[in-house]
């Protein structure tokens, strides 16, 4: 069973049902401090949200206050909770990129694959292949995002977008996540271009693997933001290697397409827009 809200979080005197769009129910808490949450530790997560406070990147991740162990001895990452200075705020997860697996989980697939013996063997084969399929069913693949989850200010929400692929349907998912506010549209983009303009010269981008990380779009009737969230599987690139974020990916290459999504993103929007 899909739960919403793990928990509720309390923030200058409001009391609300935080939104979890995405991951395990039981990897987010409320946080120690108020306006933060917690989620649960992965130290390569850690690693860039460490990296990524002294990154021009910074404005737009949420804020890192380092580790808390909870009652029950688990780590846990304190982090800015995004959600904490909007009234019944309407939030959307996109997870970027052409790729949602790293390249070792693919190979380590194949290569347990390639010693499968016996009766394992059917279903060691068909995983790499599995993997690679996966992310066609979805925009993935050829948009370079896909929707995870859509939370209304109305309550409604849905994390059914596992096969939400063409242009056409993404764009009236996203209508319906901006109706009843059409003038938060122009701030939107305006924020994903920020984002692309500083991608562009971020020290951090430029050394790392980005995979499985996501965009958080919050808006209620005022204000809206975007941020990017969840590193847990994104790693430095090999020393001497470089990408571009943008190139076709090929085994080996480590290229993720993040730039292919937010371009078309932003594309996306604007196309909203001018309709
Ligand atoms: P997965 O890998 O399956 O995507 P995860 O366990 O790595 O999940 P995240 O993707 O980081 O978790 O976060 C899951 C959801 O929790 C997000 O979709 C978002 O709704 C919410 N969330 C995460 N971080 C924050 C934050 N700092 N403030 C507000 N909401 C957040
Ligand atoms: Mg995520
Ligand atoms: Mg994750």
């Amino acid at each position: 069973i899909v739960q919403w809200t793990p928990f509720f979080q309390t923030y200058k005197k409001q009391r609300y049902p935080w939104v979890q769009l995405a991951g395990h129910q039981g990897n987010f808490k409320a946080g120690p401090e108020p306006g933060t949450v917690l989620k649960k530790l992965c130290p390569k997560e850690e690693e860039c949200f460490q990296i990524l406070m002294h990154d021009l990147l910074r404005p737009y991740v949420p804020v890192y206050k380092g580790q808390v162990t909870s009652e029950d001895g688990e780590l846990y990452l304190q982090l800015q909770d995004l959600l904490s200075d909007y009234v019944q705020p309407c939030v959307m997860d996109c997870k970027v990129g052409v790729r949602t697996y790293l390249e070792e989980e693919l190979s380590k697939a194949k290569g347990e694959a390639q010693a499968a013996q016996g009766h394992h063997a059917a279903k060691a084969v068909t995983k790499p292949r599995y993997m690679v399929w996966r992310e066609t069913i979805s925009s993935t693949a050829t948009l370079g995002f896909r929707i995870e989850g859509i939370k209304k200010s109305d309550g409604t929400s849905s994390k059914d977008f596992k096969t939400t692929k063409s242009r056409e349907q993404i764009k009236l998912a996203f209508l319906e996540f901006l109706s009843g506010h059409p003038h938060i549209l122009p701030r939107y983009i305006q924020r994903l271009r920020a984002i692309r303009a500083t991608l562009a010269v971020s020290e951090f981008f430029q050394t790392h693997e980005v995979i499985g990380s996501s965009l958080l779009f919050v808006h209620d009737q005022t204000h809206a933001s975007i941020w990017l969230i969840d590193f847990a599987k994104t790693v430095e690139l090999p020393p001497q290697l470089r990408i571009d974020h943008y190139s076709a990916w090929k085994v080996g290459n480590h290229e993720d397409g993040y730039l292919i999504g937010i371009n078309n993103l932003i594309d996306i929007f604007v196309e909203l827009q001018a309709s």
